[in-house]
């Protein structure tokens, strides 16, 4: 086999923002990404998990199911200390199902505005599987990013909720900061690093084993 030719991944998600972040952080691996949007037919698999592990393997395997591709999910979303970690694993659903990002921070900012003068310590958390062809699970892991919610939207970078997340360590929200800033520190970063490494492996080229 040509060692040059890059085998393919599926990038499990119709999540623009989520494909560029994870293109961005494997550009450097032999291998070639696919994502949803070029499988029309495709059947989508319900996030039916009770965590974001849960969610991110019955995604990985669902997906790897229907196209026999090597399949990495991720399912990630932010807690809210003072919400209870609401919104948690119904971040993308917080407003309603068809309510755009903005509707979905302005609801945070409001709830937390009821909740009175609480501390607004949040984090973004992300699970990443990895199945093979077979369906099966290969590799799992879990990223966090610590942070707090600002009092208002903030910046036009990234997507989601990064326009009221301030991570630790800095004074502005990841839709203020260089995206190259979100790509090192971020909780997608941290669990896709140990995917990474578990490709490197799968996908390195023979001849440089
Ligand atoms: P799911 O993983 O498809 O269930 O959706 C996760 C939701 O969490 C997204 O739609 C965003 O609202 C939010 N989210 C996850 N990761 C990020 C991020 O890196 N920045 C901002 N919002 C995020």
């Amino acid at each position: 086999m040509n060692p040059e030719i890059p085998k393919e991944l599926l990038i499990a998600t119709f999540n623009r923002g989520k494909v560029i972040e994870i293109e961005t952080l494997l550009s450097e691996l032999p291998l070639k990404p696919r994502d949803l949007s070029e499988f029309t037919t495709i059947e989508l698999i319900a996030e039916t998990g009770t965590s974001f592990e849960e969610n991110a393997i019955l995604k990985a395997e669902g997906y790897a199911a229907q196209t026999r591709l090597w399949t990495l999910a991720d399912d990630s979303g932010l807690e809210v200390e003072a919400l209870g970690g609401a919104p948690g694993i119904l971040s993308a659903r917080y407003a309603g199902e068809d309510a755009s990002d903005s509707e979905r921070n302005r609801k945070l900012l409001y709830e937390l505005a009821k909740a009175g003068d609480v501390a607004r310590r949040a984090r973004f958390v992300c699970a990443i599987a990895l199945s093979d062809p077979s369906a099966k699970t290969s590799h799992l892991s879990l990223g966090t990013c610590e942070g707090t919610i600002s009092y208002e939207m903030r910046g036009r970078h990234g997507f989601g909720y990064d326009s009221v997340f301030i991570p630790d360590g800095y004074e502005q929200t990841f839709g203020e900061l260089p995206s190259e800033i979100k790509e090192r520190i971020s909780h997608r970063a941290h669990a896709l690093r140990s995917a990474r490494t578990f490709l490197e492996k799968h996908f390195r080229p023979p001849c440089l084993t």
